[in-house]
């Protein structure tokens, strides 16, 4: 009897642990629910990039001077410009320009060191190519600017979740228009500029 009796306090005691163990896989699986959606349907959906984004870098072979600056500045030299000098005019003259996008770790030096602005960075980031070296952009690939996420025709354009309004739930529907979460730099700076701060000697 004595027995049973420590049978079946065992069996309850487990039964109160394994229905705690659902309580709390369940809590997780609730609390998901009122998080924001991550999922994006990659290539028929995609996220914005942000205004600053550093992506494939666009060149104007048109304004380039051939100073190799952009060598320079590179951390690891790669942008190639060949020039050749010409005596009559007494100026380089740009033959052809290229960076090498397999080996480029879009650092941006380059892009804010070019003293004619030649260079900029887009907002391209889907370089998948089936051969690396065709990662290395000619000038003519790399003038060729690249289709924006928002004109697009192939592409449904999802703002970035995290700039999605406070409690949103819903990325897909959400207005261009509508306001983003949290302050914008402008905004920040503001703020800043309008409560300084006492320099240290004076707190002191
Ligand atoms: S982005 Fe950086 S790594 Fe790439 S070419 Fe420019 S300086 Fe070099
Ligand atoms: S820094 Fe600008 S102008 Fe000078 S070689 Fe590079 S791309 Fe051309």
């Amino acid at each position: 009897m004595m027995k049973f009796l420590s049978q079946v306090g065992d069996y309850v005691k487990e039964a109160g642990q394994a229905a705690k163990y659902i309580g709390q896989g369940m809590a997780v699986t609730f609390d998901h629910m009122r998080r924001r959606p991550i999922t994006v349907q990659y290539p028929y959906e995609k996220l914005i990039p942000s205004e600053r984004f550093r992506g494939r870098i666009h060149f104007e072979f048109d304004k380039c001077i051939s100073c190799e600056v952009c060598v320079r500045v590179c951390p690891i030299n790669l942008p190639v410009v060949d020039w050749e000098f010409n005596a009559e005019i007494k100026k380089k003259e740009l033959r052809s320009y290229s960076i090498d996008f397999g080996v480029c770790i879009f650092c941006g030096n380059c892009v804010e060191f070019c003293p004619t602005n030649c260079l900029s960075m887009t907002e391209e980031y889907d370089l998948t190519v089936y051969d690396r070296h065709q990662l290395n952009f000619d000038n003519v690939a790399m003038g060729r600017m690249p289709t924006k996420v928002t004109e697009d025709p192939m592409v449904t354009p999802l703002r970035e979740l995290a700039y999605l309004p406070k409690g949103e739930m819903e990325p897909h529907n959400v207005s261009h228009t509508e306001r983003r979460a949290g302050k914008r730099p402008e905004e920040i700076i503001d703020e800043a500029m309008s409560d300084p701060k006492p320099p240290a000697s004076e707190s002191e």
